[in-house]
């Protein structure tokens, strides 16, 4: 993409509304754009950053056996009657009538919705067990909405749902699940500390939150300091948490399982970017969803759903990963993988160098921002610090004339001087 035809409106200046980093550099590198409080619409930059994360969350749900779909947005009340939600649910949820007077309402989240495709679709325990998935914008009329993304109104969610015969098993789609998000995290360059969450009575300790620590953070957790170590190590699976102790709510602190020392117990702040619980036949049951057992008796299936903020770990992955000049993103999750900054021109020699490196990394299916305005260099380095993509490839007259460019490396800040055929092979090899 060349900059002077790429709509990235970026800023100077800090807008006066954002209070953390992340929403900061969101506005200034020309991410989004509030239409309402809470409510986003997201330029260029910021829905290739999106549409990344997302690919990453489905690869993982797909390699974990789960199906994607895709359920609307809009859902009718009738079904959030059958499982008493519609009344309990209160003011975050959107409802409206339609023409016909019919009461309709935007989804906050999919479980009447996914009960009910199940129960008119699935029969026997043959068809278990199934986690089914989409990807999809929710609304959820916050009371606060703040911090740009992190808490929208409208935002993007990854909901999953699982079905099976019995509690064993849903205990393993539970775990796989568990797994998944861990894996999921990770490649974002995230370190997501699963949380034992407040379950109620329901599923007992099966449910976990995901938190990624931060500052900023909304939640306060508690947890065991032997994480950093695992985390630092890239450690933490299933069956360290068996061993180590790490919750959002500070009633599970005094006397519960596995309560580290109070010299081990570390206070923090998290941002949740995840959630998962098993619930049992609570829907199954109000819902009746129902399958043939094995020996032709009805069972009302057990479920679990599994949440992930697509949308906020845009937010929570800027959080981890900036500097006081702009956002510096992992190689994952980066709108384009090198910025070449073209240093003069109008420049012959300058142009011809950009353009052929700019066609070369293209044909090469490497992902380039290629600043090709006719702005002051000042600007552009700037410009490419701000956006944060993580190789800046520059190509200045004074270089060019000895056979160098300059390879940049946004989050280390190291500079190297190359020739044009090994920054070529770095970045394209
Ligand atoms: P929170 O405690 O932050 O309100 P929640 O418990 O309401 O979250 P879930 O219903 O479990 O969240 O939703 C799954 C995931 O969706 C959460 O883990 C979070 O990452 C994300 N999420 C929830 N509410 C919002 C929001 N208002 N804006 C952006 N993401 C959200
Ligand atoms: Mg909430």
């Amino acid at each position: 993409m060349r900059r002077s035809a790429f709509f990235l409106p970026t800023l100077k200046e800090t807008p006066s509304e954002a209070q953390i980093a992340s929403h900061r550099l969101m506005l200034r590198a020309g991410m989004i754009r509030q239409s309402a409080a809470g409510i986003y619409s997201w330029l260029p930059l910021g829905w290739k950053v999106l549409r990344k994360i997302e690919q990453i969350v489905r690869e993982e749900q797909d390699a974990a056996g789960a199906q994607e779909l895709l359920m609307p947005t809009i859902q009718s009340a009738d079904i959030w009657r059958e499982s008493g939600r519609f009344d309990a649910y209160g003011k975050e949820m959107l409802r409206f009538k339609d023409r016909h007077d019919r009461e309709m309402l935007y989804g906050p989240t999919n479980e009447e919705l996914i009960t009910q495709l199940f129960r008119d679709n699935v029969r026997s325990y043959r068809d278990l067990p199934k986690i089914l998935y989409h990807i999809q914008w929710k609304f959820r009329d916050e009371v606060r909405p703040r911090f740009g993304v992190m808490r929208g109104r409208e935002f993007l969610m990854k909901d999953s749902y699982s079905f099976d015969l019995d509690f064993e098993g849903a205990k393993m789609s539970y775990e796989a699940m568990f797994t998944a998000y861990l894996k999921t995290f990770k490649r974002m360059g995230l370190t997501a500390i699963p949380m034992q969450a407040d379950s109620g009575a329901i599923g007992g300790n099966l449910t976990h939150e995901f938190h990624v620590l931060a500052e900023t953070g909304e939640s306060g957790v508690f947890y065991d300091i032997a994480y950093d170590d695992l985390a630092a190590k890239g450690e933490i699976d299933l069956a360290a948490l068996n061993n180590l102790y790490a919750a959002t709510d500070e009633k599970h602190v005094p006397g519960g399982p596995n309560v580290p020392p109070p010299e081990r117990l570390r206070e923090a702040r998290g941002i949740e970017v995840g959630h998962i619980f098993y619930f049992g036949t609570k829907y199954s049951k109000a819902m009746n969803a129902q399958v043939q057992g094995k020996n032709g008796e009805p069972v009302f299936v057990e479920m679990g759903s599994y949440g992930i903020g697509v949308s906020r770990l845009v937010g929570a992955i800027i959080e981890a990963y900036h500097d006081d000049r702009g956002i510096k993103w992992p190689e994952s999750v980066a709108p384009f993988k090198v910025g070449l900054v073209n240093l003069k021109t109008g420049d012959a020699t300058c142009d011809a160098t950009c353009d052929d490196l700019y066609a070369k990394l293209s044909a090469a299916g490497v992902e380039v921002l290629y600043d090709d305005r006719d702005e002051r260099a000042g600007v552009k380095f700037a410009d490419m610090d701000l956006i944060g993509l993580p190789w800046q490839l520059v190509a200045g007259p004074k270089g060019l004339a000895q056979g160098f460019v300059e390879l940049k490396n946004r989050a280390s800040g190291e500079k190297v001087e190359l020739s044009v055929e090994s920054a070529l092979s770095k970045l394209i090899g």
